[in-house]
């Protein structure tokens, strides 16, 4: 197995290639290092090659690993990746510094009630489920103006990006281009798109940050079966 640092190097250089074949004038994409499943042991050399921006997607399994992690390297960026539930909003905002996956009123309520109860505001991203699967978290694009008036005029909380995952059997181009129309239409100045699979045709539709997992670390290891 090559070390996790030149897997990153190579990402990069991956998409610094993606993003000169298609003439692409937008800053290189930051990496999201998504970490889910693996310990702390595993993500440690990646902290330790200067890499700070790493991505989990559920709370219970960050509270578990990144207290510790956090403690030692205080300059690191948590992104939350997964479906957030109601009863774990508090403690996602109590660690997470980006929630990419906020895509409904009552978690933005929640979200707002926390981040004054904490003393700390996530920085948020809308996840849009632009291939309007019924089993994918995110809201549908065409729900989308109305989240946002409601996060923005009623509650005061400034959305930062769009976050997607193009259905599996799609076209990710399509999606990554449909996304990037809907930030430019809604005015939100960011975009989280492209997984291992496609994230040299993000960063060359433009992409301000890919989540890179098996790409960087390898085969994850099996959810545990409860
Ligand atoms: C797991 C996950 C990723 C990373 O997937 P890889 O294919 O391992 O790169 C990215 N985004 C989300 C939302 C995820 O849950």
């Amino acid at each position: 197995m090559r070390d996790v640092a030149d897997n990153l190097a190579q990402v990069k250089e991956t998409m610094a290639k993606a993003m000169t074949d298609h003439f692409v004038d937008h800053p290189m994409p930051q990496v999201v290092a998504v970490s889910k499943r693996f310990p702390a042991e595993r993500i440690e050399p990646l902290l330790a090659a200067g890499h700070r921006c790493f991505g989990e997607n559920q709370v219970q399994e960050a509270q578990e690993k990144w207290p510790a992690l956090k403690a030692r390297y205080p300059d690191v960026s948590l992104h939350l990746l997964g479906p957030l539930q109601s009863n774990k909003v508090a403690a996602a905002v109590a660690l997470f510094d980006v929630i990419e996956s906020l895509d409904r009123e009552k978690i933005a309520r929640r979200i707002k009630v926390a981040a004054e109860a904490h003393g700390r505001m996530p920085t948020l991203f809308v996840q849009v489920n632009t291939g309007e699967e019924e089993q994918k978290s995110g809201v549908f694009p065409s729900d989308l103006p109305a989240l946002l008036k409601v996060c923005r005029e009623e509650l005061g909380l400034s959305i930062s990006g769009l976050m997607c995952i193009p259905p599996l059997d799609e076209e990710p181009a399509i999606h990554f281009a449909f996304l990037k129309h809907l930030a430019e239409e809604n005015g939100v100045p960011r975009l989280s798109m492209g997984m291992s699979a496609d994230y040299p045709t993000a960063a060359a539709v433009g992409a301000d940050y890919v989540r890179v997992g098996t790409a960087l670390f390898g085969d994850r290891p099996e959810a545990a079966t409860p």
